[in-house]
């Protein structure tokens, strides 16, 4: 387990819930047991918002080849911390990658959604009553390094993606997207758009877009890979080789 994070949280999710705040746009965040449990401010700060909070699995494993049990028991553990704070009704998969037992694990602890794959449309997978909300592509702000986009041109696709779909997620990760840069020329530009933003779990029943933060430990062997494989061009500073990519 890790002990402290390698950003600066608390001061990233400030400018992001400021943000939001000026707009009046709710958001879901998702988070994981591990953050939850060891900074129970940040779940608080959220909470106090009036945003969503969702489970982002309790030690971001991954789930690409979990079995049913172990899908249960990492999704159970992070839904244990978070509803001291907030009931949770859906799941985001860390690196947006799972399989079918983790379909049967959210019905099996009540819960209503997964954000786990790319795509434009809701929808619910044959034989399963939870609902897929899907995350449009390109994913967060990984954009910008991985097609060589300006941060105007990646909101811009966002848009038009949002355009053609009746229901899905924009995903952001707090590391990346609450600083002070991003929320100026990510962010906001987004928030201006006369997009209709909803939470998450609002889109079970509503058409919209939800704005989503994913929320979760870096860990700096993670970062040596990632950056080298998806930010070539990024100036490898003290900060950014603590930046954690999924
Ligand atoms: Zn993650």
């Amino acid at each position: 387990m890790h002990e402290r994070v390698s950003f600066n949280i608390y001061g990233h999710l400030e400018n992001i819930l400021q943000t939001l705040s000026n707009y009046g746009v709710p958001a879901t965040f998702f988070i994981t047991g591990e953050m939850a449990n060891s900074h129970p401010r940040i779940p608080q700060r959220i909470c106090k918002n009036d945003h969503e909070m969702a489970s982002h699995g309790h030690s971001h494993k991954s789930f690409s080849e979990v079995s049913y049990a172990e899908a249960e028991k990492e999704i159970a553990k992070s839904i244990k911390v978070l509803s001291r704070f907030q009931e949770v009704k859906g799941f985001r998969a860390p690196f947006l990658v799972r399989n079918k037992a983790t379909y049967l694990a959210c019905e099996k602890l009540g819960l209503s959604y997964d954000s786990s794959e790319h795509g434009l449309k809701k929808y619910c997978p044959n034989g399963f009553k939870v609902t897929v909300l899907p995350v449009l592509s390109p994913l967060d702000t990984h954009g910008l390094d991985l097609l060589g986009l300006r941060a105007r041109e990646l909101v811009a696709r966002w848009l038009s993606q949002c355009g053609r779909s009746s229901g899905a997620a924009i995903c952001m990760h707090a590391w990346r997207i609450g600083r002070k840069k991003y929320v100026k020329t990510i962010l906001e530009p987004l928030l201006r758009s006369n997009l209709t933003f909803v939470k998450a779990c609002e889109l079970l029943c509503k058409d919209g877009i939800a704005l989503t933060f994913d929320v979760e430990y870096t860990s700096l062997g993670d970062s040596f890979s990632s950056i080298s494989l998806l930010m070539p061009r990024e100036k490898k500073t003290a900060e950014s080789f603590v930046s954690h990519v999924p």
